[in-house]
């Protein structure tokens, strides 16, 4: 299959789907107040989960996760921590597999956030929503230094606003 992705390039991609088998080290170590956390906040019936990627992509994607979270739907999301969630089976990921709806922010077409928890809880079925298709951008721009940080969080507003009007 053939398409245009979110860089204005055009890519093939396979319909088969495919695994990679990664063996993560278990985690030693746990975040006190990130269990609190995860404690305080498991009744919202929304988990947004985001690909946090380090690019300008991501960034946004990033930044609107905390607006709809902690700004314009603050009582019934909860903003996952996605590094924890992945790695270990502990709070995070509970709030999670737990939550009546998953909504998964990404960056862009790669879907991080989406395939890295479908990877660890089986049957997880998150509303993926691509960010970068939300917004305006020069799509020939990848790092975040390459965009005014003004510009950035414009954007990050636009796609927050756009997915809770969607949610
Ligand atoms: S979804 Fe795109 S922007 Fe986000 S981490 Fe993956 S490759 Fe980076």
């Amino acid at each position: 299959m053939k398409t245009t992705d979110c860089c204005g390039t055009e890519n093939r991609y396979e319909t088969a789907r495919e695994f990679e088998t990664v063996q993560i080290e278990k985690a030693k170590n746990s975040c006190s107040v990130c269990e609190e956390y995860s404690e305080r906040h498991k009744r919202k019936p929304i988990a947004v989960i985001c690909c946090d990627g380090a690019c300008l992509r991501g960034e946004i994607a990033r930044q609107a996760a905390n607006v709809i979270c902690h700004e314009l739907l603050p009582q019934k999301t909860v903003r996952i921590c996605l590094g924890g969630a992945f790695t270990k089976d502990t709070g995070q990921r509970s709030l999670v597999r737990n939550a009546g709806r998953v909504i998964a922010l990404e960056g862009c077409h790669v879907n991080c956030a989406s395939r890295m928890m479908q990877g660890v809880i089986p049957g997880l079925a998150p509303e993926v929503i691509i960010a970068s298709r939300l917004y305006d951008m020069d799509r020939r721009l990848f790092g975040v230094e390459e965009l005014p940080m003004a510009e950035i969080k414009a954007h990050a507003r636009t796609v927050a606003e756009k997915v809770v009007t969607s949610l």
